[in-house]
């Protein structure tokens, strides 16, 4: 039960000085860093991490996501506990910020619609990114980190609430 995912803070949570409170919000649940860094990636890793988006939203997204995704830096994280994935994706909330919930990170702190980012060709800014299942984290886990950059130890949750 206990697994990894990958979590990107986009360039917009970087810019706007939202990576504490996001991270804030992971660290509450008690989910466990493993690995963090930041990365300023290319269109061509960017086309890597983002390799199934032209088929399922199309090409023209795929380009939009890809400008904003490259502006500037993202913080890359590998974040561990229980059913993680799942769990990740519920704290993230929906793809699209206004249909988002309250109380989610897409939610609390961004509302555009994809109309209004299809009407001004502009990815939707949406503050971060979770792995969508088990399979895809790993494959983003080994893309974004080496072995050694993941690290193994305990926090108080381990004896408080896994
Ligand atoms: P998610 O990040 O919720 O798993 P997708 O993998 O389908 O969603 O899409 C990747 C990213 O592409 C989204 O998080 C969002 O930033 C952007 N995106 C998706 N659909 C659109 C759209 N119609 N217009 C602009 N950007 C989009």
């Amino acid at each position: 039960m206990i697994e990894r995912t990958l979590v990107l803070l986009k360039p917009d949570a970087v810019q706007r000085g939202l990576m504490g409170r996001i991270l804030s919000r992971l660290e509450d649940v008690g989910f466990k860093v493993v690995g963090a860094k930041m990365v300023w990636m290319d269109e061509e890793f960017g086309k890597k991490h983002y390799f199934d988006v032209a088929e399922r939203r199309g090409e023209k997204v795929l380009k939009v996501l890809l400008e904003f995704m490259t502006v500037g830096p993202v913080m890359a994280m590998c974040i561990e506990g229980v059913n993680v994935v799942e769990n990740m994706r519920k704290i993230v909330g929906t793809t699209e910020p206004k249909s988002a919930q309250p109380g989610t990170i897409r939610g609390d702190f961004a509302h555009v619609s994809f109309a209004y980012a299809d009407g001004q060709n502009m990815g939707i800014k949406n503050l971060i990114h979770a792995s969508g299942n088990s399979e895809e984290a790993k494959f983003e886990i080994g893309l974004w980190f080496k072995p050694e950059e993941l690290h193994s130890y305990k926090t108080v949750h381990e004896l408080h609430l896994f």
